[in-house]
């Protein structure tokens, strides 16, 4: 499918996601922080996932500062949440609003950047677990609930390194493959029979604590602000990203 808007490039009206109640995981830093408060921003009421909640707190702070709709704080430690945590995520979001509009899958673990002959086995686990399984758990348990919305943005972050191997990258880049292959999959199981769209976005590279890891030698302010590459998310998670479904789009424009 081909878009009809280039995501990146969207200008959302204020009040864009009024009425939406949008669920982010990895809420309270980093890409995750940045797409809350502007889809809180543009009306969104906003479920805040994540482990950490003193960082959902903050975001929550900040999203009510800026006089926005009253987010949710729903703690979910995604390498650890069992059945039972997931289903209690869901119940929650269905007892409150009955629906689920969009679904941002934004929470994710770098790993190391090592051979893969010296990959550390259980870390490996680790990576896929939180990138990949957990992911695919949440979208479970959230099908019902983003079915009964009048139309759902389901969005998994994706990576360059999940389109084309890079050494060293390991369990990252193949956890971000498997992204690439959930979205295609779930899109299609979902085309024709329902209301619920399913992309991935790579958001390019951006100044977090993530990218710090990743590339200690890179200048700081060489990647923009996760606040800058937030109008791809904001056009995928609401009525701007009516229409596509099975795509892997870009955050920001691609690097000469
Ligand atoms: P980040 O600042 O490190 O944020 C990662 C987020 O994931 C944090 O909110 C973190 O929570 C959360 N998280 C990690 N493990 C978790 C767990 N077990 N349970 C729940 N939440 C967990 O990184 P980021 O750059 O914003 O990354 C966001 C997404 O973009 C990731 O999927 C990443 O792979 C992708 N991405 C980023 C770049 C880039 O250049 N930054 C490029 C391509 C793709 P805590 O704050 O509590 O640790």
């Amino acid at each position: 499918m081909t878009p009809n808007v280039e995501p990146r490039l969207y200008v959302a009206a204020a009040d864009e996601l009024a009425g939406r109640v949008i669920a982010i995981t990895g809420a309270g830093s980093g890409i995750g922080r940045a797409v809350a408060l502007a889809c809180a921003a543009h009306g969104a009421e906003v479920v805040l996932l994540g482990r950490t909640v003193h960082k959902l707190e903050r975001v929550y702070d900040e999203i009510r500062a800026a006089g926005s709709p009253e987010p949710i704080i729903a703690p979910l430690d995604l390498e650890r949440a069992t059945a039972r945590e997931y289903d209690a995520v869901a119940d929650a979001i269905g007892a409150r609003f009955g629906r689920l509009d969009g679904l941002l899958h934004n929470a994710g673990l770098l790993g190391d950047l090592s051979p893969i002959e010296h990959y550390d086995v259980p870390l490996w686990a680790r990576v896929l677990h939180v990138n990949v399984t957990a992911a695919f758990a949440l979208t479970q348990v959230a099908l019902p609930l983003l079915r009964a919305a009048p139309d759902a943005g389901v969005l998994f972050t994706s990576s360059g390194v999940g389109r084309r191997g890079r050494a060293y990258w390991g369990a990252y880049a193949v956890s971000k493959f498997a992204i690439e292959g959930l979205t295609q999959v779930l899109a299609e199981e979902t085309s024709g029979v329902s209301r619920v769209r399913v992309n991935a976005i790579n958001p390019g590279p951006t100044r977090t604590a993530m990218r710090r890891t990743a590339y200690p030698a890179e200048a700081p302010d060489s990647a923009p602000l996760p606040e800058a590459i937030t109008a791809a998310y904001v056009c995928l998670l609401g009525p701007g990203g009516r229409g596509m479904s099975g795509l892997s789009v870009d955050a920001q424009a691609p690097r000469p």
